[in-house]
Parts: structure tokens; sequence; C-alpha cells
């Protein structure tokens, strides 16, 4: 008998937390606080989730770091200062261990180790999670912190394997090495944000930049720069009043500036003196009070696609750079303040794939339909599959041998975003149907480890150990998401990650909840408040203790 089949009688730990990002930290420290015994698994060699992985030159955070940041602690956020509003990859990933140490939760962690299976034991209800170090440990409460974006989608390329020069991913580039780029020949395949992020890099010191275009996207200016000195005092002055007033908003973070005028009480002019305003403020996206309107949309698309195309010298490549095919975000838009310009170098040259597309990977470079171009490094920004792939990357079994795979099979369903019906006592922060990637991660983390802990507190209060949620809570949750997706523009008809549609052969659902952090947030309470009238509450028999 091996040890995953022995009959469970007494849990190792009351929970078992996976991957050490926001909610991982975040869900470690709560759970000690909380008086409950934990334990950490994380793939990684340190703390940072998608934070440690994505180590590619330029890798930035897009959503200025003063709002991305954790504010449970008011000594964390009064001690912390950021270097700029829009911080790199490497500052956030030692901002993250800095919070981790300043919580004592690295000792509860066991690194360069992956989760491979969960099973649920329906006579205990207890769950027995092994790992890649042949381990196994059990728990009552197994809490998977990882990640919405964290299994990167393998390029679906002929010949991938065949190329004899280096390749490296943004979603796992080198930490223990410099990757020295200089005077080499260099592709890059993918164009989203990670793409834009890294392509103005690679052009500074290679000789040759191919890019690899299949879609185009929205590219506006960041918001990076130096930190407002009177914002910090504020957030600092009395980080609660920051938290609590996050959750009131629809993002999770600090409001957004918006233009004050609605687009259908201006006329022509009107509406192009608004967005040259909003350009220069940079919120065009929210240039209009109605900007949610598919018709303001249009006009917001239509405006950043003028002001790209401006941007770049070569007609037919300005052409080729600017998004046609989907309204502004459709799909996930990104920023930088350079990657246009590159286009501009004589090195750096623009490969239009519906045009010209890949046929292969040959040894020593890419041939496409029309030439064969010879490289010596390829850089693959292809993305991942997205908030369900970690979940299917390890291999879940709940009540009555179910996996997951087979209850997710037609796409992701959930209640609330956190936790699946069939699977007790599992609960799945940053997956599917949460505000998830259309809100502040950070403000997400923290709350949906909130609701978490609050559920088990309720749990061991009541004397009821399990709890699920119902399958008509399930529908009506996904009813209530796809609801929400058919507001925003684009959202259901655009091709992206959100959707699935990246992934082939991937069951094509909606993966994110848009109706708003607040309305999330009071909706999962509301829950709470009424003693969980959306789940079923079961009792376990024969639970032993937790050590
Ligand atoms: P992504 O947005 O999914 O972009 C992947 C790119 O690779 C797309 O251009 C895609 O083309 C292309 N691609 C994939 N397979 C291909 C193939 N076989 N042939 C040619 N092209 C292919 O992935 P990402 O850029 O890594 O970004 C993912 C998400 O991570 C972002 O949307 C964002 O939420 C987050 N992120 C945030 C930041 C930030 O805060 N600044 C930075 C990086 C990432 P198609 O579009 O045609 O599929």
């Amino acid at each position: 008998m091996t040890d995953t089949e022995r009959p469970i009688t007494h849990p190792d730990y009351d929970v078992v937390v996976v991957g050490s990002g926001f909610a991982g930290i975040y869900a470690l420290w709560t759970a000690r606080q909380r008086g409950l015994s934990v334990r950490g698994f994380e793939r990684g060699a340190d703390v940072g989730g998608t934070w440690y992985w994505n180590a590619y030159p330029g890798a930035r955070c897009d959503v200025e770091s003063y709002n991305y940041a954790y504010f449970f602690n008011s000594d964390i956020v009064r001690d912390w200062s950021w270097s700029d509003a829009c911080a790199g990859q490497k500052e956030i990933q030692r901002y993250l261990r800095f919070v981790a140490e300043r919580c004592d939760v690295v000792k509860d962690i066991t690194f360069n180790t992956k989760v491979l299976s969960a099973r649920y034991d329906e006579a205990t209800g207890l769950w027995a999670l092994r790992t890649s170090a042949d381990d196994t440990v059990t728990c009552r409460y197994p809490v998977l912190a990882i990640g919405a974006l964290s299994d990167p989608k393998a390029p679906d390329i002929e010949g991938v394997a065949d190329f004899k020069g280096e390749a490296y991913f943004t979603s796992s580039w080198p930490k223990d090495r410099v990757v020295d780029l200089r005077g080499k020949r260099v592709g890059v395949i993918g164009t989203g944000s990670s793409g834009v992020q890294v392509i103005p890099e690679i052009a500074k010191v290679a000789s040759e930049v191919h890019v690899f275009q299949r879609t185009a996207n929205y590219v506006t200016p960041t918001n990076g720069g130096p930190m407002d000195a009177a914002l910090v005092a504020a957030l600092r002055d009395d980080p609660q009043a920051v938290r609590r007033a996050f959750r009131e908003t629809y993002g999770g973070h600090t409001p957004l500036r918006m233009g004050d005028e609605r687009f259908v009480e201006l006329d022509a002019a009107g509406r192009e003196r608004v967005l040259r305003e909003a350009w220069a403020g940079n919120y065009t996206a929210l240039a209009f009070r109605d900007a949610y309107l598919p018709e303001a949309n249009a006009a917001i698309s239509d405006f950043i696609r003028q002001r790209m195309h401006e941007q770049v010298n070569d007609p037919w490549t300005a052409d080729h750079l600017v998004p046609w095919d989907h309204p502004y975000g459709g799909k996930r838009p990104c920023q930088s303040d350079v990657y246009l310009q590159t286009f501009n170098l004589p090195h750096v040259r623009l490969v239009s794939l519906p045009e010209t597309p890949i046929e292969k990977i040959l040894p020593d470079g890419i041939k496409t339909s029309t030439e064969t171009i010879p490289l010596d490094v390829i850089v693959y920004a292809t993305g991942f599959d997205a908030i369900s792939g970690p979940v299917f990357a390890i291999d879940i079994q709940g009540m009555g041998g179910r996996k997951m795979k087979d209850a997710w099979a037609d796409g992701p369903l959930n209640y609330l975003g956190t936790m699946v019906h069939g699977f007790p006592n599992l609960f799945l922060p940053s997956s599917a149907m949460s505000p998830s990637v259309l809100s502040n991660m950070a403000t997400l983390a923290e709350q949906q480890v909130d609701f978490i802990f609050d559920t088990i507190e309720w749990l061991d209060q009541h004397g009821r150990p399990q709890l699920h949620p119902r399958a008509d809570s399930q529908e009506f949750w996904r009813k209530e998401t796809l609801r929400y997706a058919e507001r925003r523009p684009g959202a259901l008809t655009t091709k992206s990650w959100y959707s699935g549609a990246n992934i082939p052969g991937k069951a094509r659902v909606f993966m994110v909840y848009c109706g708003g952090f607040k309305r999330y947030n009071e909706t999962c309470y509301r829950e709470l408040q009424n003693d969980f009238p959306g789940y079923e509450l079961l009792n376990a028999p024969g639970r032993g203790e937790a050590a």
C-alpha cells in the first residue's frame, strides 16, 4: 500500500498552502495568526510566484506598486519604499521576500518542491497531497495559491526541439546567470504584455531582432516614474483605512483618474478634445464617464490606434502594429513607453504571421512561408495556459473519486471564485470566476485569503468541519460571470486567454468575473453572514486532531 492509498486518520497540518506569491505568503501568515498549523510548498527556489519566474529583462508591473502591495500590516506599508511608481520584477520579488521574512513564514515553506496531486479522503474528510519529493502530507484545508498565470503555454510550433541555438521563455527566464544577447540575432515570438516589455530590452543589445507577431495589441504609455510623495504619505498615514477603501472600489485600488464628461453628450470636436486631454493625462481608457458604452469604447480604441500609428516611422510596420481585430480591453492591453519606437531602429523588424506564417523552427533559425531567418537565439513570449492550467497541473481528486479535470471538462465551474462542488474544503484563490486579472491582484489575494480563513473559522466554531458549494450555486455564479462579461466591450468576441482561446482545444469559457471587486467582496461576505446558504455543510466522521 502506497502512502497516498493508506487511510488517513490524523492530519499532519490544519492547512497546506501551495505557492508563495501574494496569496500564498498572506495565507501562511493568516493561518498562523488564527492558531492553525500550516505548511507551505513552493516549486521555485524562493518566494514570489509569478514575480519569481518571470525574470525577463524589462519585466515590470503595470499596476502601480503602491496599489499592488499588501495593506494587512501597517508597519509593512510604512517600512517599504518603492523606487518607481511601477516597480520592476526584481524589486517586487524583493518586496515579497521582505514581507515573508517580516511575517516569519519562510521557515514554513518547503522550496523546490511541486505538489503533484491532492486526494480527498471520503471517510475522514481530509486531504492528502503528494509532492515531487515523494512525500505525502495530509491536512484539513488545502489552499492552492498557485496563481492564474503560472502554467506556461508550450509553443505549438513544429521543430521547437530542433533549434540548436539558445532558447528562452519569458515565463521561466534564467535567474542563475546573465543571459548575454549582445551582438546576437534574436527572434521573439509573441507580442502580449511580456513580449512588449522584453523586445525593447533585447533591441538595446542584439544585432538583429525579428519580432514574430500573430496578433497586434493595444499599447499605451505606462504610469511609471517617481513616486508621488504626498500620495505615499497619505497611504502610510492610515493603511487600514486604505485597505477598507480599496474594497469599496471596482478594481480594488486607489480611485482611477476618469474624465468628467459623457461621450453621449459631446459632439465630434468635444470627444476629440476629451480624448486628447485624457491621453496627455494618461487615462485614455477612462476618457469618458460612460467609457463602458460600446460606442465610447470604439472611439477610445480608434484614438489609441491613431496615437500608436504615429509613433512608428514605417507605414507598413505601423499598420501591422496597430490592432484592428478587437476593441480596447477585449483582451489584456499592454503598456510601454518605448515598445513602438523600438521598431524605428534599423536592426528591429516585424514579421507579420497572418501573412507569412511560421512553417517550422529549424536548427539555425525560423522558416516562414516566404523566407528562412537565421537566428542565434529564440525568445518565446507565448503566454500561459491561464487560470485553469495551474489547477490541471495538479492531479486533484474530490468526492467519489471525481477528478477536477473531469469536473471542469467543459471549462471551469465554481462558486465565488474559490471553491468547487464535490471538492470539500479545497480552496482555490486567484482561480476562475473571481475578479482576478481584471482587478488589483494584491487586494484580491488579501480579500480571498481573509474570506477563506473566515470560512475556516466559522466551520471550526460551528463544529461543521466541511463545506462545498452547491451545484446550483455554481450555475448561478457561471451565469453572473457571463452576465457581466456581456457588458464588457469585446470580452466575448475577442480571442484571448481570458476565455481560453489561446490554447488549442481548451474549453471556451470567459474566466474572469467583471462585476467589480466591491460587489464580489459583498457577495462572499453575504454567504458568511447568512451561514453559507449557497453551500452544503458536511460532517466528517472519524476526523483526528491536527498536529
Ligand atoms: P499573452 O498575452 O498570452 O501573449 C502571448 C503572445 O504569444 C501573443 O502575442 C500570442 O499571439 C503569441 N503566441 C502564442 N503562441 C503562438 C504561436 N504558436 N505562434 C505565434 N505567436 C504565438 O502572454 P504574456 O505576454 O506572457 O502575458 C500574459 C499575461 O500576463 C498578460 O496578459 C498580463 O495579464 C500578465 N502580464 C502582465 C505584465 C505587466 O504587468 N506588465 C507583464 C507581463 C505579463 P496571439 O495573441 O495571436 O495568441
